[in-house]
């Protein structure tokens, strides 16, 4: 039987994508290229209720090297989306060798992203990667030029031609399919979202080796730079105690005894104006009232008193 390796988000579209290309007799695989931005779990468990194989591979060194300098730019925030999906069907065209699969398919539709789904986009994805008219968007195929899997292993009539960001001819097809759940669209990555962009583009301008470890604090409290200090405050329990999980032995912790308080760490140069704001930032946001004691260091064992921060000076530090 002849194999197509679908590119799969776990989101409707690559979805609706596999199922019409099952729908033709075709084995379909998938594959799923996952970052700390781009999490796979919606791709494993959806996978799993359609029983498909999936293939996961972690691209995240490669993507830290593109996502510093993208050739094709950034889209509205940090989403550096065509070298995104570059990337991604580089390494998928090696593994739709490997496992012998005919053709790659991907669930991608024509103008519904602005900045990596125009017709220009499509065409340069596919060029970038030697892939010209070897890529299928069965979503999309009729108002595409043909492409070598309709010429041999599938037939062009049975596909569609979806076009726009309006979702309602995929809803109607995902319930020909039986599919009743399924996740949001645009929901998956955190590049495209503003405050999650301040964060990442301050740590690329900061840091030289970025690590996953980097990326995971992201997601997690308040962020703040004081020159080379990087000060991340606990907005809850479970951030208090993600942040102690993460922290390295190099970093400082600082919390407020006896009282609610949050966890905070100091990366960076422990100089003593930057240890005074991690403990002033860590008081504001206790239950201490103005002046109080901070334990801090890398086991809580010095102190300070302190008097919290102004919110003028929150206001310099915020990322
Ligand atoms: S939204 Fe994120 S995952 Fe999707 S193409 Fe753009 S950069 Fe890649």
């Amino acid at each position: 039987m002849k194999k197509a390796l679908g590119l799969f988000s776990g989101g409707l579209d690559s979805i609706l994508a596999a199922k019409l290309i099952q729908e033709q007799g075709v084995k379909v695989e998938l594959i799923n290229f996952y970052t700390p931005f781009f999490p796979p779990k919606n791709a494993i468990k959806i996978s799993k209720q359609l029983k498909l194989k999936l293939k996961k591979i972690d691209i995240t060194k490669d993507y830290i090297k593109m996502l510093r300098n993208p050739k094709h730019g950034y889209g509205s925030e940090m989403n550096p989306c065509i070298d995104c999906k570059i990337l991604m069907l580089k390494e998928a065209k090696k593994y739709a060798k490997k496992i012998n699969a005919k053709f790659i398919f991907t669930g991608e539709v024509l103008g519904e992203r602005p900045m990596s789904q125009n017709k220009k986009a499509l065409k340069l994805i596919e060029m970038e990667n030697g892939l010209k008219r070897k890529l299928l968007r069965p979503l999309s195929s009729k108002l595409l030029p043909i492409t070598e899997a309709e010429k041999k292993w599938v037939n062009r009539s049975r596909l569609l031609n979806i076009i726009g960001r309006r979702r309602d001819k995929q809803m109607k097809l995902a319930k020909k399919f039986k599919i009743k759940k399924y996740p949001y669209p645009s929901g998956g990555c955190l590049l495209t979202y503003k405050e999650y962009a301040k964060k990442i583009r301050d740590l690329l301008k900061n840091k030289k080796r970025v690590t996953r470890r980097d990326l995971e604090l992201l997601k997690l409290g308040r962020h703040f730079r004081f020159k080379n200090n990087k000060i991340i405050v606990g907005r809850n329990k479970e951030e208090n105690k993600k942040l102690l999980e993460l922290k390295q032995k190099t970093d400082y912790i600082f919390e407020v005894p006896n009282i609610g308080s949050p966890t905070t760490i100091l990366q960076g140069p422990k100089t003593k104006k930057a240890i005074e704001i991690a403990a002033q930032l860590t008081a504001r946001y206790s239950d201490a009232k103005r002046k109080t004691k901070v334990k801090y260091g890398r086991k809580l064992k010095r102190k300070l008193i302190v008097i919290s921060i102004k919110e003028r000076e929150i206001k310099k530090l915020r990322i």
